[in-house]
C-alpha cells in the first residue's frame, strides 16, 4: 500500500476520532494553549510591525499566563477524572462551554498575519468541528470574529489604542484611509467563514466516510447482524451506560443445537440459510433497543440495557419457543424446527464486567448444554 499524504492525513482524522470524548476535549485546550504560546513568542520577538498590534499585546501579557494556566488545569483535571466514568459528561459539557474562552488569547495575540491566522483557524476549528456539535463550533467562531470587531470598532471611534491597523496610518509610503479598514474587517469575516465552511464540509465528509467503514466493518455478512467487533464495541458502550446509570443490563449468550449434524445432512449451502433463519426469529422477538450479534459460527449473543434477568430470562425462553416452533425448509417437504440453547446473565451477578458478564452467560449456555439441551439457563442456577 502507497503512503502518501492524504492517506497520512485520513489516518490522523481516524484516529482521533476514535478517542474517547475526554481525550478529544483535552486535545483541543493543548491546541489553544501551544498555538497562543507560539503566536506570543513570535509576535512579541519577531514581528513589531505596525498591522500586528503587538503593543497591546504586550499591554496585555498577563492574560496569556492566565489563559494558558486555566487550560493546563483543565487538561489535568480530564487525567483525574479519566477514571470516574460518571463524571465524564459534566467534564465534556463544561468544556464545550468553555471552549470559546479558551480562545480568548488569540484575537488579542493575532495581528493581520494572515498565515498564522489561518493555521490557528483551521487547526482550532478542525479539532473542534470533530469534537463539539456544529452550533459550538459556530458559537467559538463568532465569537471570535465578534471580540474582533468590538475592538476593532472602538479604535476606529478613538476610544481604544487596539492595533494601528484600524487607525488611518502609513505604511510603506501610502495613506490607508478607512475604506481599507473596513475592508480588512470585511475581507477578515469571510476568511473566517470560508475557511470554518470548508473544514466543516470536509469534516462531514470524514464523518460519513469513517461511519461507513465502520458500519461495514462491524456487520456479519451471512446475517446482517453485527459481527463479534460490532458486538464488543456496542457492548462496552452499553456497559459504561449501564454502570453510569447504575441500572442492571442482561446479556444472552445463544448456541444453536447440533448444528454439526445439520451441515452434515444438508449441505453446508442450507446451514448458512439456516443461522439467516435463526437470525431473523431472534431479532423478531427483540426490542429496537436491544443488541444483537453473531459471535461466532453458530453463537449469537445478545444485550438487553436496562433489563432485569428474570425479564432476560423471558426474552430467552420466547427466542428458544418461537425457533422451536417455527420451522424451515431444508429440503423439499423437509421442514426442520430448530433448538437451541439460551445462557444468562446481568450485572447485578458479575458486576460491570464486561467480561465477566460474557463468561457467565456463556458458562450458563454450556449447562444447558450439559443438561439436555433446548433450553434456558441463568447465572442464577450455576
Ligand atoms: P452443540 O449442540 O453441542 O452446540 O453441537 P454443535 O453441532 O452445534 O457443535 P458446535 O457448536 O461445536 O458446532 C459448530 C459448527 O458450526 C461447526 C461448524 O462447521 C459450523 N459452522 C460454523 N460457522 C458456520 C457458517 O458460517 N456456516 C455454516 N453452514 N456452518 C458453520
Ligand atoms: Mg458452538
Ligand atoms: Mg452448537
Amino acid at each position: 500500500m502507497k503512503y502518501s499524504l492524504p492517506r497520512y492525513i485520513s489516518k490522523a482524522f481516524l484516529v482521533i476520532l476514535d478517542w474517547d470524548l475526554v481525550k478529544k476535549s483535552q486535545s483541543i485546550l493543548w491546541y489553544a494553549s501551544f498555538t497562543a504560546v507560539v503566536i506570543y513568542f513570535i509576535q512579541i520577538k519577531y514581528m513589531y510591525h505596525p498591522l500586528a498590534n503587538t503593543e497591546l499585546l504586550i499591554r496585555f501579557q498577563w492574560l496569556f499566563p492566565g489563559i494558558i494556566i486555566l487550560n493546563t488545569f483543565f487538561i489535568l483535571l480530564g487525567y483525574f477524572i479519566k477514571n470516574k466514568p460518571d463524571l465524564h459528561i459534566y467534564y465534556v459539557m463544561f468544556l464545550s462551554v468553555y471552549y470559546p474562552f479558551s480562545l480568548l488569547g488569540l484575537p488579542i495575540g493575532v495581528g493581520l498575519l494572515n498565515l498564522l491566522n489561518g493555521i490557528i483557524f483551521m487547526g482550532i476549528a478542525f479539532t473542534a468541528l470533530l469534537l463539539y456539535p456544529r452550533f459550538v463550533v459556530y458559537f467559538g467562531l463568532a465569537f471570535y470574529v465578534f471580540a474582533y470587531y468590538i475592538l476593532a470598532g472602538l479604535t476606529v471611534t478613538g476610544y481604544l489604542d487596539y492595533a494601528v491597523a484600524y487607525k488611518p496610518y502609513t505604511l510603506l509610503h501610502k495613506d490607508i484611509q478607512n475604506a481599507q479598514i473596513i475592508y480588512t474587517m470585511f475581507y477578515t469575516t469571510l476568511y473566517a467563514a470560508f475557511t470554518i465552511t470548508l473544514f466543516d464540509i470536509s469534516v462531514e465528509r470524514w464523518r460519513r466516510y469513517s461511519s461507513k467503514i465502520e458500519k461495514l466493518s462491524c456487520t456479519d455478512e451471512l446475517t446482517s447482524l453485527l459481527n463479534r467487533r460490532g458486538v464488543n464495541e456496542i457492548i462496552d458502550l452499553q456497559m459504561q451506560q449501564a454502570q453510569i446509570t447504575h441500572r442492571e443490563t442482561s446479556l444472552i449468550m445463544v448456541d444453536i443445537d447440533n448444528f454439526k449434524t445439520i451441515n452434515d445432512q444438508y449441505g453446508h449451502h442450507q446451514g448458512d440459510l439456516v443461522l439467516k433463519h435463526v437470525a431473523d426469529i431472534l431479532r423478531k422477538n427483540l426490542r429496537a433497543s436491544d443488541v444483537i450479534g453473531r459471535y461466532g459460527g453458530e453463537e449469537f449473543v445478545i444485550l438487553l440495557p436496562f433489563t432485569s434477568i428474570e425479564n432476560a430470562v423471558l426474552v430467552a425462553e420466547a427466542c428458544r419457543k418461537a425457533l422451536e416452533q417455527t420451522t424451515i425448509e431444508v429440503r423439499e417437504n423437509e421442514p426442520l424446527s430448530i433448538k437451541a440453547c439460551f445462557g444468562v446473565s446481568s450485572t447485578a451477578f458479575s458486576g460491570f464486567d464486561y467480561r465477566g458478564l460474557f463468561e457467565q452467560a456463556d458458562k450458563a449456555m454450556y449447562q444447558a448444554k450439559r443438561n439436555g439441551k433446548n433450553q434456558v439457563r441463568t447465572a442464577l442456577t450455576l
